[in-house]
């Protein structure tokens, strides 16, 4: 077969798992250890990272996972992890120590935010938070001792959209590794190892496992990075569990499926949004307006899944339209099947000073939609009675 295998077919396909009786879905290696036929097997293992020596090393379930992403990302290497902030704190920890310094866009996930503002400080680890929409910000960041530059596209509140070769660009002008969260577009959508980045994290919770049923993390690079990655996991204990691994695996195989659906969908509802008298702004790559959509085009296959609009009316008009969504669930997270839809405002952030919480693109009214895989017709359904 002289073409190469497409998304859809990786997803379903790559990776190997050995299984003598040729099980097609993969069998759940539910176990803590495995016992060794030989003591020199046994140091083999422990000395290889051996899928088949202790689960937080290695286990072969997890293992399958990760060689299915890896493909995917057109990645050397891959790691899975408990969750995607442990799949972050084993990025970055892999790659900084005291003295060092990264630069991070300001717009990162709250706990990624949290890691490079309150933890890294405490190990003796500078952060600079920039405007990522503006890659020359990365490079006005930079320091001598720079080791990493950090970024998330599409990013919340606005789905801020940074140019990911740019940034990379300007990581490696300085000798710094370029850090990228694809979390939100997916390998679908986008694959920023070929856009130059090194390192890719996700939290497979959302689009990868893609049914609200997980929490799962991976890291995604180059192979050089890989024993630092398995000593992390080792040593503070990140590691994924082999059921969620293996629903993990099942999620993954219609990943490309549900992400087509989930661009189309997002891209219908923005634009009724945008048409709707009760709505002041959306916000979504895939609108010619909004002001990453050039660099969006350029990076991504399709704009992505999330969107968020600003309803007229403020706090109690954003209120009132999350509570009375039917098939939309008032929930944090996203990337399932389910749509979700949250209300920064009344909810994730109600005891954020206003000033701070405007400061960081959260207005009164900020809705965010995370459309799932329901029929498009009854999302606008939903929508159109709750804003009436
Ligand atoms: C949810 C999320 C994370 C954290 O992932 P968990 O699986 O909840 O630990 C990190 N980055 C982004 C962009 C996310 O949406």
């Amino acid at each position: 077969m002289a073409r190469k295998p497409g998304f859809n077919t990786l997803a379903a396909h790559a990776g190997q798992l050995l299984d003598p009786y040729g099980a097609v879905s993969p069998p759940i290696y539910q176990t803590s250890t495995f016992a060794f036929p030989t003591v020199e097997e046994g140091a083999r293992r422990a000395g290889s990272y051996s899928e088949a020596f202790y689960t937080r090393w290695g286990n072969p379930t997890l293992r399958l996972a990760e060689q299915r992403l890896a493909a995917l990302e057109g990645a050397e290497a891959c790691v899975l992890t408990a969750s995607g902030m442990a799949a972050v704190a084993v990025a970055v920890l892999s790659v900084v120590g005291a003295g060092d310094h990264v630069v991070c866009a300001e717009c990162v996930y709250s706990g990624t935010f949290e890691l490079f503002r309150k933890t890294l400080p405490r190990l003796g680890v500078e952060a600079t938070f920039v405007d990522p929409t503006d890659p020359e910000n990365y490079v006005r960041g930079a320091r001598p001792n720079t080791r990493l530059m950090y970024v998330e596209t599409p990013a919340n509140p606005v789905l801020a959209i940074t140019d990911l070769r740019a940034v990379a660009e300007a990581a490696h002008r300085v000798g710094a590794v370029c850090v990228a969260d694809n979390t939100f577009a997916t390998p679908y959508n986008t694959r920023p190892l070929s856009l130059g980045v090194d390192v890719v994290v996700h939290s497979a919770t959302k689009y990868l496992g893609g049914h609200h049923h997980l929490v799962l993390g991976a890291v995604a690079g180059p192979h050089r990075f890989l024993a630092s990655w398995r000593e992390q996991l080792r040593v503070f204990g990140g590691c994924a569990d082999p059921f969620s691994a293996w629903l993990l695996l099942t999620g993954i195989q219609t990943l490309g499926l549900r992400v087509e659906r989930q661009n189309a969908t997002a891209q219908r509802l923005s634009e009724f949004l945008r048409g709707h008298p009760r709505v002041e702004r959306v916000y979504y790559p895939g609108l010619t307006d909004h002001p990453g959509h050039e660099v969006a085009q350029r990076q991504m296959r399709g704009f992505g899944g999330v969107l968020s609009f600003e309803v007229r009316g403020g706090l109690e008009a954003g209120r009132t339209v999350v509570e009375r969504l039917r098939w939309m669930k008032l929930a944090v997270s996203l990337g399932g099947v389910h749509s979700l839809v949250t209300h920064a405002a009344s909810t994730t952030h109600v005891h954020v000073p206003r000033e701070e919480r405007l400061r960081a693109g959260i207005s009164d009214g900020l809705i965010r939609v995370a459309v799932g895989v329901e029929d498009p017709e009854d999302l606008l359904d939903d929508l159109e009675q709750a804003l009436a």
